[in-house]
């Protein structure tokens, strides 16, 4: 899945054998970039923090990415 896909800003793939995995890929990366500054995945940031003052909207995006996680084949 790409950045993107995870709620981030840009192209970069991860791959990963468990959904688990690769949020926790997205998740360093998106600090790596948040630390560099950059402005395209702060915005993508700030967006997923309003998404988790709502915890079931959270949990359905979370449960959403999973389903297209698992839907996806072998290269994930
Ligand atoms: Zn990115």
């Amino acid at each position: 899945m790409t950045c993107k896909q995870l709620g981030g800003a840009c192209d970069k793939e991860f791959h990963a054998a468990s959904f688990e995995e690769i949020a926790e890929q997205s998740k360093m990366h998106g600090m790596e970039m948040f630390q560099r500054g950059d402005q395209a995945h702060i915005n993508a940031m700030n967006e997923m923090g309003e998404l988790m003052k709502t915890p079931n909207a959270m949990k359905d995006w979370v449960e959403n990415k999973r389903k297209e996680f698992n839907s996806l084949p072998e290269d994930k």
